[in-house]
C-alpha cells in the first residue's frame, strides 16, 4: 500500500483525521494509507517540495502551518485566497494548488447534519482568528442576513469585519462584554463559537462566550470546536432552549472536499461519519 495522502501538522498527535479518510479509501478500493505526518516549522519546506512527486495526491494541512503554506505552492484557490490560509494542497501533475474547504465544510455541517440555512438569518460569531475567518466568509457566500463579531480583542473582530464588507454585507464588531453582546445575541437565530473557550487541554476550558440567559429558545449554536463533543457553549444553548452541535461535523466535510478533490471521486460520507463516531465512542 502506498502513502500518497495525508495530513501534516505540529503537534499532530491527537488528529483525528487518518480515522474517518482511510474509512473512505478503504471504502473506495483505494490502495492508499492516509499518513499523520508530524511536520516541525523549520521542515515546511522541504515536505511541501515532496508533494511534487508523480503520484502523489495531497496533503491536508493542519496547525501551525495554514498560512505558512502558502508561498510554497503554486496557486491558491478563490477560497484559499479569501480565507488567507490553505487547509488542503492537491498535485496537478506536479503544480501544488492550495485550497481551503473549512468554510465549506461548516455550511455543510449546519445543513446536513444540523437542519439548519444560514441563508437571511441573524448570526454571531465569537472569535477572530483562523475558524472566525474562514466561517465568516463562508456565512457571507451562504448569504447570511445580519452578521456580528464578537471578539476579546476589538481590533481583530474590526478588522476581520472590514475584510470581508462588500456592497450590502456589513457585519457588525464588537467586544465580549455583556454590555455589547445584549445588543445582538439574543435576536440572533445562528451563534457560533470559533473561540478557544471550551476547547479540552485549553487554557478556558470551561469557559463559555456567552450564558443561556441572552440567548433565544430559536437559535441554533454551532461550535468549532470538537473536544469534547458537548462544550459549555452548547450546554447554555440548550438551557435557553436552543439546538446545539459540535465541531465533529465541520471537521469530518472539510475532509470530506478535500478527499473528493484529491481522489475525483464521490465520497464514501455515511462511512466516513460512521468511522469518526465509532473512534470518538471508543475514546
Ligand atoms: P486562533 O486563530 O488561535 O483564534 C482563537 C480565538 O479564540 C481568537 O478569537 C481569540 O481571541 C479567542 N480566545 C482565545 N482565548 C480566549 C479567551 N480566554 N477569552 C476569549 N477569547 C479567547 O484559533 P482557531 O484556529 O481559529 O481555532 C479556534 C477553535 O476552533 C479551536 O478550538 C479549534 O480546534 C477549532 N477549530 C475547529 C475546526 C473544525 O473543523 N471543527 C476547524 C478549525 C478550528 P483574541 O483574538 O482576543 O486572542
Amino acid at each position: 500500500m502506498s502513502s500518497n495522502i495525508g495530513v501534516m501538522g505540529h503537534p499532530i498527535g491527537h488528529t483525528k483525521s487518518p480515522v474517518f479518510q482511510q474509512a473512505g479509501l478503504d471504502e473506495l478500493g483505494i490502495d492508499e494509507k492516509f499518513e499523520a505526518w508530524d511536520v516541525l516549522p523549520d521542515e515546511l519546506e522541504e515536505k511541501v517540495k515532496t508533494f511534487r512527486a508523480e503520484g502523489f495526491l495531497a496533503a491536508c494541512v493542519t496547525l501551525p502551518h495554514k498560512q505558512a503554506v502558502i508561498p510554497l505552492v503554486d496557486e491558491l484557490t478563490e477560497a484559499a485566497q479569501a480565507v488567507g490560509a490553505v487547509n488542503w494542497i492537491f498535485n496537478r501533475n506536479g503544480k501544488l494548488v492550495g485550497h481551503n474547504t473549512d468554510g465549506t465544510g461548516f455550511i455543510r455541517a449546519l445543513r446536513e447534519k444540523a437542519g439548519f440555512d444560514p441563508g437571511g438569518v441573524d448570526a454571531v460569531v465569537f472569535g477572530s482568528g483562523g475558524a472566525a475567518r474562514a466561517i465568516v466568509y463562508a456565512l457571507k457566500t451562504a448569504g447570511v442576513g445580519r452578521l456580528t463579531i464578537a471578539n476579546r480583542t476589538l481590533e481583530k473582530a474590526q478588522a476581520l469585519a472590514s475584510h470581508f464588507s462588500e456592497g450590502r454585507f456589513k457585519p457588525n464588531a464588537i467586544g465580549m462584554s455583556r454590555d455589547e453582546l445584549v445588543d445582538y445575541v439574543p435576536y440572533a437565530t445562528l451563534l457560533v463559537n470559533t473561540t478557544s473557550l471550551g476547547m479540552a487541554g485549553g487554557p478556558a476550558e470551561f469557559a463559555t462566550p456567552i450564558t443561556a440567559d441572552m440567548i433565544s429558545a430559536d437559535a441554533v449554536g454551532y461550535d468549532a470546536v470538537y473536544a469534547p463533543p458537548m462544550t459549555p457553549f452548547l450546554t447554555e444553548v440548550e438551557n435557553a432552549g436552543g439546538r446545539s452541535a459540535g465541531g465533529i461535523t465541520m471537521l469530518v466535510f472539510q475532509g470530506i472536499e478535500g478527499f473528493e478533490m484529491a481522489t475525483g471521486q464521490k465520497a464514501p460520507v455515511e462511512t466516513m461519519f460512521s468511522a469518526i463516531e465509532q473512534a470518538l465512542k471508543s475514546g
